[in-house]
């Protein structure tokens, strides 16, 4: 198991209750570990969905909770309003609760080791890996090798091209760019006591540490800068409460369709190495939990009684994973380009008649077709906008249901990858809307 944090210290706790011998390896030292970000969100029904004990008001991970969080129009009206508990956490110390949970499991957990490459056996299946820590270099043989290694999965990249998990690298285009501004509000009347963003510009403001504190975010495809030039471009239009300025931290998650299969013999990807973030938020805890879940019960299964996992056996982890999350995720990967391009007023008019952007109470109201038709004959919405939007709506709605019929057996897949290019084909890519944008900002300067 490469990666000790979120994704790999779940995987290897659920596999070690099972009973198999796991072994975790981390690059980072412990005291370092998950520090790559002090505050992180997480929604507090996760804990108990996965069975990890959920931080509490006195633990060293527990900062707040906070019960809304509400999206809003470019130009600052129609809040949607979404409701649920989110946990704030500092997120050093969640790594160490996930460590004590893992250890408690079986699990062994080795700091400061690194994975080198992959070791095959005669046949060409993977069987363990070459590790170096502390001691020089080391090969640990495995029955399962996964890589929970992050945006830049250690494993899954040195893989053979046909091993049957896609090698590709998660490169700069394919990132979603997160700043996040610690500030010191000066008036106490406005703490920030839950999340409030402005998806027209990519922007957020949210609690953090301290509750005279606040994180001013903003997450932008392409590169720091770009996201940087974005925060400017909202500061400008909307007003934030007067701060003063603490510290910045910048880190990315991966925002491009995940691996089409996540298993192949003796092989597994999870959270950020298999690129399953949710395109909305950015976020990747609670859905890496999910792919973790799914991926030790198929693998525990095929692996008992000491039996190699063959790519056959543990097959239904991809189409579980494709029905319960993948197929939502890939869905709103395909519209979201469609429904940012347009101009501040379009998606305010977006905003009040509940297009895209819908409070938990609009859920399912109202036919999207006759209000983009009531924006175009109000001059509300431009020809070029609605085409564009309905054309994403359109191509999300296939990929969907695609990736809904997600191949029983290995059997389809090859056919059922070919469709699956075709559908993505047809789609933006908001690196080159963020590359576009980001051209007209430099010239407007
Ligand atoms: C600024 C920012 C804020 C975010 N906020 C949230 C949030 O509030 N809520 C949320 O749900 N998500 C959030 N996310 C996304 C979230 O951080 C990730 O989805 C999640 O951390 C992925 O976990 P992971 O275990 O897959 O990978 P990582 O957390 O990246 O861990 C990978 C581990 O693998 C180790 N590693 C890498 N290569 C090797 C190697 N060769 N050998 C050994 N070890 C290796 C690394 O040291 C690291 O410890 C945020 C992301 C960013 C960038």
């Amino acid at each position: 198991m490469v990666g000790a944090c979120t994704a790999g210290l779940y995987f290897a706790g659920l596999m070690a209750r099972q009973g198999y011998q796991v072994f975790v390896c981390d690059r980072s030292s412990e005291a370092n570990l998950g520090r790559r970000y002090d505050v992180i969100h997480i929604r507090q029904e996760n804990f108990s969905r996965f069975g990890i004990p959920e931080p509490k008001p006195g633990d060293p991970d527990y900062v707040t909770v906070f019960h809304r969080s509400i999206h809003r129009s470019a130009l600052d009206k129609w809040p949607k309003n979404h409701y649920s508990e989110v946990l704030v956490l500092r997120r050093g110390s969640l790594m160490r609760r996930l460590a004590g949970w893992a250890r408690e499991q079986g699990a062994q957990i080795l700091m400061e080791t690194e994975f080198v490459s992959p070791v095959f056996d005669a046949q060409g299946r993977l069987s363990g890996g070459l590790f170096k820590g502390k001691h020089g270099e080391f090969q640990v043989k495995a029955r399962l090798t996964a890589d929970a290694s992050g945006i830049g999965a250690a494993v899954r990249t040195a893989l053979p091209k046909n091993y049957g998990v896609e090698n590709f690298i998660t490169g700069p285009r394919d990132q979603f760019y997160v700043v996040l501004r610690y500030v010191k509000l000066k008036n106490p009347d406005e703490r920030v006591e839950y999340t409030q963003s402005w998806p027209f510009y990519k922007t957020w403001i949210a609690p953090q540490l301290k509750s005279d504190g606040a994180i001013y975010g903003v997450g932008a495809n392409l590169s720091f800068d770009y996201a940087n030039r974005c925060w400017e471009h909202f500061a400008r239009r909307v007003s934030v409460p007067a701060h003063e300025f603490e510290y910045i931290e910048q880190s990315s998650t991966p925002y491009r369709r995940p691996p089409y299969s996540f298993a192949a013999d003796g092989f597994a990807v999870l959270g950020d190495a298999a690129c399953i973030t949710n395109p909305m938020s950015g976020e990747g805890v609670s859905y890496g939990w999910l792919l973790c879940a799914i991926t030790a019960e198929e693998f525990g299964r095929a692996m008992r009684d000491g039996a190699y996992p063959e790519r056959e056996k543990v097959w239904p982890v991809n189409r579980r994973y494709a029905q319960a999350q993948g197929a939502s995720f890939a869905r709103i990967l395909a519209v979201l380009p469609g429904a940012v391009t347009c101009t501040a007023e379009e998606n305010d008019y977006e905003f009040e008649q509940g297009i895209i952007f819908e409070d938990d109470k609009e859920k399912g109201r109202g036919n999207l077709v006759l209000k983009l038709l009531k924006g175009l004959f109000l001059g509300k919405l431009s020809l070029g906008t609605l085409k564009k939007l309905a054309g994403a709506v359109a191509a999300g709605n296939r990929i969907y249901k695609h990736y809904m019929n997600f191949p029983e057996e290995p059997g389809g897949f090859e056919g059922w990858v070919k469709k699956a290019e075709v559908l993505w084909g047809k789609t933006l890519m908001i690196a080159d809307l963020a590359e576009k944008d980001f051209a007209q900002m430099e010239g407007e300067t």
